[in-house]
């Protein structure tokens, strides 16, 4: 809790608010069955690994090489005889990708085109704001330069681990612009990043998309009918968490455009749409809607 209020604190990013309850970077060993394929690392974020009969696949680093070199390790035991190691990242934000130096030489690290020019962009000044907000995140991070991927690629990439087939893909720009979905065939596993949550508020960091480019985003994952869904910092659940991700963000985009034609400030509004999803919602851990409220009114402008 100490390391959420730092966070808050230092940047005045509303995201970190929805991390009070799993923040802490130092991710376990201990890995929890998603489907036949996937299991994940629970932590800060969920860690997933998608083991076929030839190669594995693990989608996000954790904070820094440490925990990288951990999240390999366990993919490692998960799949003893598996030689090949595949790595790709959900977005660029540095407990997703800053891990990428802790895996082994050799690791095919793919990712979209959009994510890797977030990367580009923003990558740097991002990690060193997280580097700011604790002394353990500083030395996570110490040091890290992230390499360039060794596949690149727009819409979709196919990777074949052996009887299991993973599709990457790019819909569009939700919490960052270059957002990337996992799904796993034949599990039916969404790897969801941090675009499909569980009880958890949606946030759209600096110079990502906007309410309506998410919602079109969630529109093609609903096509992808998944059975399972495993998102990045909250606890996984079924096919329905899509529509509750759509309702959520209906939810607040409603009642913040009502609020705004009635001349009340975005300051004020955002106050009151997380109060109102706090009675709504009493058990989820946390409904400050302000900055997505911020996001609603800028495009409603
Ligand atoms: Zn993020
Ligand atoms: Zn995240």
């Amino acid at each position: 809790m100490k390391t959420a209020l730092l966070l808050l604190s230092v940047t005045g990013m509303t995201v970190a608010l929805g991390w009070a309850q799993q923040n802490q970077p130092l991710v376990g060993e201990n890995t929890t069955k998603i489907s036949d394929h996937v299991w994940a690392i629970m932590g800060f974020p969920n860690i997933a690994i998608v083991a076929g009969e030839r190669a594995t696949l693990v989608v996000d680093t954790g904070m820094g090489p440490k925990n990288g070199a951990t999240a390999a390790r366990v993919a490692a035991k998960l799949a003893p005889n598996n030689q090949k190691l595949f790595l790709t990242t959900t977005h660029f934000h540095p407990e997703h990708a800053a891990g990428e130096p802790g895996f082994p030489a050799g690791t095919v690290l793919l990712r979209n085109l959009v994510q890797q020019q977030d990367m580009e962009k923003h990558g740097v000044e991002v990690m060193d704001r997280f580097r700011n907000n604790s002394a353990q995140n500083r030395e996570l991070l110490d040091g890290v330069v992230l390499r360039a991927p060794d596949v690149v690629f727009d819409g979709e990439a196919r990777v074949d681990l052996g009887g299991v087939q993973v599709r990457l893909l790019w819909f569009g720009e939700a919490h960052t612009k270059g957002d990337e979905l996992i799904f796993v065939e034949p599990d039916r596993t969404l790897i969801s990043g941090d675009v499909v949550q569980n009880k958890t508020m949606p946030n759209i960091a600096d110079d990502g998309g906007t309410p309506s480019s998410w919602l079109s985003v969630l529109d093609k994952i609903e096509a992808l009918k998944a059975a399972h869904i495993l998102p990045d910092h909250s606890t996984p659940g079924d096919g329905s968490l899509v529509e509750g991700e759509r309702k959520l963000i209906i939810e607040i985009r409603t009642r913040a455009l009502a609020l705004k034609q009635q001349g009340i400030t975005v300051d004020e509004a955002g106050r009151q749409v997380s109060a109102d999803l706090k009675t709504a919602h009493p058990d989820w851990p946390n409904t400050n809607a302000a900055g997505f409220v911020r996001a609603v009114f800028a495009e409603a402008k």
